[in-house]
């Protein structure tokens, strides 16, 4: 697939952390991460971490699931940039995401449908269905998705830009196909995954479709040099947030980084 020539001339890719945390304080913020200005991954601190104009400069976020702490900043960086007139903002997700923010989200109850506000012809958002593998093109950037374990349904991303591909877990327990994609992936820059309860929550984790660190190093193992990959671990519950970085700092083999708000990799 042949990126655009603006990006070509750049050689490297920004990622920055807007919001890495399984739940919300003040110092805590849901996950949303952006890369090079333009193109959001997850929705959960969109306006809680990015004044207006690092808003009104994204092109699309790129939505894994459509549970609240992944969407909800969908609703209010639509009202800032529908009064900013600003382009649609694309919003790709798998086709039960799509269905379930139309539905219950931007549905004229919860929040206005900014799918066809102003207008049909120039909304404020547009809504893009991505086919689970199949490579599509958004905001100059080859994205495929890749559906993972959860409870509802949620899709990890590998995002290839001209000089870097990243992977994104979405949220998501054990899994297989995403170990597959990935190793299939020459050059993988940087994977962001899940980590959310410790061990002694492994029931709750199992439930809920999450990671403990002892899943997690089973599942990095997939991958055929884990050691080489640089691992940004995100959604930590906030209450177990201690807990979660000590028992992922004994993990061997690997090579984790736990991320924080603020963070920015040149990748
Ligand atoms: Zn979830
Ligand atoms: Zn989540």
């Amino acid at each position: 697939m042949r990126l655009p020539a603006r990006l070509l001339a750049k050689e490297w890719m920004e990622l920055r952390v807007v919001g890495c945390h399984g739940g919300e304080t003040p110092k805590h913020r849901t996950s949303a991460f952006v890369i090079d200005e333009r193109l959001a991954i997850d929705a959960g601190s969109l306006t809680s971490g990015l004044d207006l104009e690092q808003q009104f400069r994204l092109q699309a976020c790129i939505v894994s699931h459509a549970h609240l702490d992944h969407i909800r900043d969908l609703a209010t960086i639509a009202d800032n940039r529908c009064q900013a007139d600003c382009e649609p903002l694309i919003v790709a997700a798998t086709k039960q995401t799509i269905s379930a923010l139309k539905k219950h989200f931007f549905n004229n109850v919860l929040w206005p449908d900014f799918s066809v506000i102003p207008n049909k012809a120039r909304p404020t958002i547009q809504f893009l269905e991505l086919k689970p593998e199949k490579k599509v093109l958004i905001a100059g950037y080859q994205v495929q998705s890749v559906l993972v374990s959860h409870s509802i349904e949620s899709a990890g991303f590998i995002v290839k830009g001209p000089d870097a591909t990243i992977a994104y877990s979405g949220d998501t327990g054990p899994t297989d196909r995403l170990w597959e994609l990935l190793n299939a992936e020459q050059d993988l820059k940087a994977l962001l995954l899940e980590v959310s309860f410790p061990d002694r929550e492994q029931k709750l984790a199992t439930v809920s479709g999450h990671h403990t660190p002892r899943t997690l190093i089973k599942d990095l193992k997939k991958l055929l040099k884990p050691q080489d990959v640089p691992t940004l671990l995100y959604h930590i519950k906030p209450v177990f947030q201690r807990e979660v970085e000590q028992e992922c700092a004994r993990l061997k083999g690997v090579n984790l980084t736990v991320t924080a708000i603020g963070d920015q990799y040149v990748l």
